[in-house]
């Protein structure tokens, strides 16, 4: 169990395109687990790899009460457009009203070995969504128009001093303040 820095807007390892898992391996397996840790330390519902700083192509999901660990994920099925507001585990305090699919189906490899689906809307599907998206070193501002991503980005020139190294360092006390508002992925 770890609870990991992660790296937020600006660290270059956001921006990297991640590298398949050609197998699940323990290291990995522990990797998911630490990220779990990781996610519940900062009160989120997903979290990707590179957010962690590392480039394997997985992310971990929890929304009310479902886990999912996905290696190499993609999305086979998609339909419908829903808005939902979004924050990022790796992006502070800033949030935006994203376009996503309404409903998904994800094909990932799972901590098994095998390969298995996963439908989601609302919530989850959006959650699914924003972890691929971070796997092809994609962000959910980048989805925002040019107006109002540049006022997400005017507010986090402000915000990113408070972490030093572009890392942001977890503590119990971190949890506290942040509350449990809206949902971080
Ligand atoms: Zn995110």
């Amino acid at each position: 169990m770890a609870v990991l820095p992660i790296h937020v807007l600006g660290a270059s390892v956001l921006r990297q395109e991640t590298t398949p898992v050609t197998k699940v391996t323990p290291e990995l397996l522990k990797l998911a687990d630490d990220m779990f840790d990781t996610m519940h330390a900062a009160s989120g519902v997903g979290l990707a790899a590179p957010q962690v700083g590392r480039t394997e192509r997985l992310a971990v999901v929890e929304v009310e009460g479902e886990r999912h660990v996905l290696f190499n994920p993609e999305i086979v099925l998609e339909e419908g457009s829903i808005k939902w507001e979004e924050g990022c585990l790796s992006i502070p305090e800033i949030y935006g009203d994203v376009m996503r699919a309404a409903r998904v189906i994800v094909r990932a490899t799972g901590r098994d070995g095998k390969l298995f689906d996963v439908e989601g809307r609302d919530l989850l599907g959006v959650c699914l969504q924003h972890e691929i998206d971070h796997l092809h070193g994609k962000l959910f501002i980048d989805h925002l128009s040019f107006l109002k991503k540049r006022k997400a980005m005017a507010l986090w020139e402000d915000e990113k001093d408070k972490y030093p190294d572009l890392l942001r360092i977890l503590t119990p006390d971190s949890v506290n303040e942040q509350g449990d508002e809206s949902e971080r992925l």
